[in-house]
């Protein structure tokens, strides 16, 4: 699949920032980033009724297309398949902006929304490289140490697209912007930052003493320490 990626994603009527816009970002190296090292996203839809309906799930992106999946009995899959707008949501949460009022506090973070139309992907390549970019999303490097997908297991998986033609990013970093008459008060101000961080990883009962940690997992141990 090429990656025919474009620098700038247009702005539309409906990813133009309204609120807070010097926070807005419509560089796909900024998008790009945020949904790479994200490792789950929220994705939007209305329900065969109408009603709206958020499900956290894994994404994987390659190129210029956002790819979920899912169980082929999963209510999200199955109404996605239809060719619905879905909004897909990515957040990283960089810190708790502690200010002197509850009105300014605030936090930093990196978020990305996209929109657009699910489709269904039928193609038997393209479902591979989604399942597989999706594995090596949340593990880069476990594809090649699990054995390849069985049929029935690919028969049980709906893999959805979404092009990444429609999103825009925000980010918000720094200081608390505090009331000025709220400056130099003797109340503490100031950031907490957060990060994602992965402990000690737990072997499963079945596995033999001898079986090493694989690099993938070192890798995220690396990655998230
Ligand atoms: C961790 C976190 C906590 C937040 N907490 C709050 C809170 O408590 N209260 C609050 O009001 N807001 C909060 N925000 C900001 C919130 O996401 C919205 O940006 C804000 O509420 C404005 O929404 P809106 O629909 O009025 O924006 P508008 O500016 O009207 O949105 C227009 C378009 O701008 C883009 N856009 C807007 N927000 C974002 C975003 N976050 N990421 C990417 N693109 C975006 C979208 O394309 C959207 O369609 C938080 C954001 C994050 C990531």
């Amino acid at each position: 699949m090429t990656d025919s990626r474009t620098t700038d994603l247009p702005v539309t009527e409906r990813t133009r920032l309204r609120r807070e816009t010097e926070r807005g970002c419509f560089d796909r190296s900024t998008i790009d980033a945020i949904i790479d090292t994200a490792p789950i996203c929220h994705v939007g839809f209305t329900d065969d009724d109408g009603r709206p309906v958020v499900i956290p799930t894994i994404h994987a992106r390659v190129g210029d297309t956002l790819y979920l999946h899912g169980s082929a009995a999963s209510r999200a899959l199955r109404r996605m398949a239809g060719g619905i707008d879905v909004c897909c949501t990515i957040t990283h949460l960089d810190g708790f902006v502690v200010a002197r009022s509850g009105f300014a506090s605030s936090m930093n973070y990196r978020s990305v929304m996209v929109f657009g139309t699910a489709r269904l992907v039928t193609d038997p390549a393209e479902v591979a490289t989604a399942l597989a970019a999706i594995v090596e999303h949340v593990l880069p490097g476990r594809k090649g140490e699990v054995r390849p997908d069985t049929a029935k297991e690919i028969a049980a998986t709906k893999v959805i697209a979404l092009a990444l033609t429609e999103a825009s990013a925000k980010v918000r970093t720094g200081d608390p912007v505090d009331e000025p008459d709220d400056l130099g008060t003797p109340v503490w101000a100031g950031v907490v930052p957060l990060r994602m961080v992965a402990d000690a990883p737990q072997p499963a009962p079945d596995v033999a003493d001898d079986v090493p940690v694989p690099a993938s997992v070192q890798q995220v141990l690396a990655t998230f320490r």
